[in-house]
């Protein structure tokens, strides 16, 4: 391609909208353009990175005797009454009607469709198991969609679905994905961590996310030396226990201290022998519940979803205003005679002679303990994070941002029973087991950036780079440009080599940035030399420079590239830092 002839309007300042490097350097490097929040078109660079990545997805996925199919964004309503997904899943779905006011979703993820499909067309256990996957756009209307392609509006996801016979073949579907996508993320060079997850809103009993590592991640991923690694979601640590003797319950003055640090210092009490107790209400159950956990504790917010069995959107905590409606203070709630639902997390009932508010103005209970005084749902609701205790080694855990490229679920029956999808067996129909696996591809394409950049710009990675040489005449005339023609037809027909020839009439040293930004491999550089039969080449990745003769650059070239290629990275870390 002449670059003359390709659209790149790469920019010299940074966009206001963009904070983080790779929206930055996507936007600047002319890669794509914002047309509203969270949704993004694709320019010529931009669309060919993101086909490279595809491409590298469809072959580990084919590999494993995964099947491509596209299916359509938009999905009828029905389908998710089928699932009990269509109230369930909130706001972020996308809604709309066609002109008979018929109801219909903008897909954020497919379940409800291929189980339909495979419902429909397979009956046979002879016919499983069966992998089924695509690569497709995606809608959810993300609270707040922002990092340009990290948390879109619409993004480009490869989705499967597994269908087996029983647990077993589950099993081995999901270890086929689970190595697929391992290839997959360090063929895309990239530096991930695989962690234990929570299974969100498309259920199931077992789940694994896939952790870029990134400063700017918005996932935490906790782990430990021992080689435990989960998403805070979803990490347990071990509970804090207190061992002394019961004390007696006594009630005494706190006035104005409403905060766990207000009382803390007041009381002269440290902050983990202090019940903090949080007053939610739930729209779905209809009722206030409060948590009670230890006061230097934060609630993890996913653990008590799942332990309610509602949506995020479905849970607030409650206003000061609501707290005054059922009788309380605010600032000195506590769980003891309590009317309201209480769920308590695990280490408060491994402590005690507690503080914890009296329900009383201006009071605290000091030597509060569990049973004698107070009870509930005992529940592990804490938010893990770092120092806290490694429940598998006893070591203290650590924490690490990570942005989630993939995830792959256990889904069991919970679709398959839910819609009928069925396989017929000598015995009769039994409900298909499945597993479902999801990779963020636009997302991955800024992951890349943001491990593969520096302060000229994008470095991409040979076989993600939407070109692997860029030939920079340094004036587009006379033998610069005889020999510069040459080796540019050499390359891409002889030699199958992506190439690009800056033939615009610019100054150099625009050019050279340029391409720097842009992030090309290998560039050769046409210039004064050319006489003496001398060329630049410079590679991009560390921005390495040297001279090399007209006779030698192609050899030189195409060993760089196969050695590149012979040699993927095994970015793939068992244990987070430290090695
Ligand atoms: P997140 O927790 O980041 O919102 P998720 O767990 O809801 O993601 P999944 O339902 O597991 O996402 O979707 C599969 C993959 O799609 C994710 O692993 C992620 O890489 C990608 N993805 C999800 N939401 C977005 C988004 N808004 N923009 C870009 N990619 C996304
Ligand atoms: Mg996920």
């Amino acid at each position: 391609m002449k670059a003359s002839n390709l659209l790149i309007p790469t920019l010299k300042e940074t966009p206001n909208e963009a904070v983080i490097p790779s929206h930055i350097l996507l936007l600047r490097a002319g890669f794509m353009r914002k047309l509203v929040a969270g949704v993004y078109t694709y320019l010529p660079l931009g669309l060919k990175t993101l086909q490279n990545i595809e491409n590298v997805i469809r072959k580990e996925m084919n590999k494993k005797g995964a099947q491509e199919i596209l299916c359509s964004a938009l999905q009828p309503k029905e389908l998710w009454q089928e699932s009990g997904r269509w109230e369930k899943y909130g706001p972020e779905l996308m809604r709309l009607k066609d002109r008979h006011n018929r109801e219909f979703c903008l897909g954020p993820t497919h379940e409800e469709i291929f189980t339909d499909l495979v419902r429909n067309e397979v009956k046979s256990k002879k016919q499983l198991p069966l992998n089924l996957y695509q690569i497709q756009t995606k809608y959810r209307d993300e609270m707040r969609p922002r990092f340009g392609l990290m948390r879109g509006r619409e993004f480009l996801m490869k989705d499967s679905y597994s269908f087996d016979i029983d647990e077993k073949g589950l099993d081995k579907s999901y270890q086929d994905m689970y190595e697929a996508y391992s290839n997959i993320f360090d063929n895309l060079s990239l530096k991930y961590q695989v962690v234990e997850a929570d299974t969100g809103a498309i259920g199931g009993n077992a789940s694994h996310q896939f952790m870029a590592l990134s400063e700017t991640g918005e996932s935490t991923i906790i782990y430990c030396n021992c080689g435990y690694a989960a998403d805070q979601e979803k990490a347990n640590s071990l509970s804090r226990s207190f061992e002394e003797g019961e004390k007696q319950l006594e009630i005494v003055e706190t006035p104005q201290q409403k905060t766990i640090e207000d009382v803390s210092s007041y009381l002269k009490v440290p902050q983990s022998k202090i019940a903090k107790s949080l007053i939610y209400y739930s729209f779905a159950l209809k009722e206030y519940i409060m948590v009670v956990l230890l006061g230097d504790r934060e609630v993890n917010l996913i653990k008590l979803i799942n332990h309610l069995d509602i949506a995020e959107h479905e849970i607030a905590l409650a206003s000061e205003q609501q707290i005054k409606e059922l009788g309380l203070f605010n600032g000195f709630v506590g769980p003891k005679d309590l009317k309201i639902r209480v769920i308590l997390d695990e280490e408060i009932i491994h402590s005690n002679n507690l503080v914890m508010g009296a329900n009383i103005e201006n009071k605290h209970f000091i030597n509060a303990n569990y049973q004698r005084d107070f009870e509930g749902e005992v529940v592990d609701i804490k938010l893990v994070e770092a120092n806290h205790i490694c429940s598998k080694c006893g070591q203290p855990l650590k924490q690490e941002k990570g942005i989630e490229v993939g995830q792959i679920f256990k889904l069991g029956k919970k679709y398959s029973k839910s819609m009928n999808c069925n396989y017929l067996d000598d015995d009769g129909l039994h409900p298909m087991v499945m597993g479902c696996y999801g990779i963020g591809v636009s997302r991955s394409l800024a992951s890349i950036v943001e491990q593969h950049y520096d302060s000229n710009g994008i470095s991409w990675p040979q076989q993600i780079a939407p070109y692997q040489v860029v030939i920079i005449p340094t004036i587009y005339e006379g033998l610069n440009k005889e020999y510069a023609d040459k080796l540019y037809n050499k390359l891409n027909k002889e030699y199958h080599i992506e190439t690009i020839l800056d033939d615009r009439d610019s100054k150099p040293g625009f050019k050279f940035k340029d391409w720097e930004l842009i992030g090309i491999p290998y560039q050769i550089i046409v210039g004064r030399g050319i006489g003496d039969g001398i060329l630049e080449y410079k590679i991009r990745e560390g921005l390495k420079k040297e001279e090399v003769r007209t006779d030698d650059i192609l050899k030189r070239l195409m060993e760089d590239i196969r050695s590149a290629k012979e040699k993927p990275e095994k970015r793939r870390k068992k244990v987070l830092l430290g090695e």
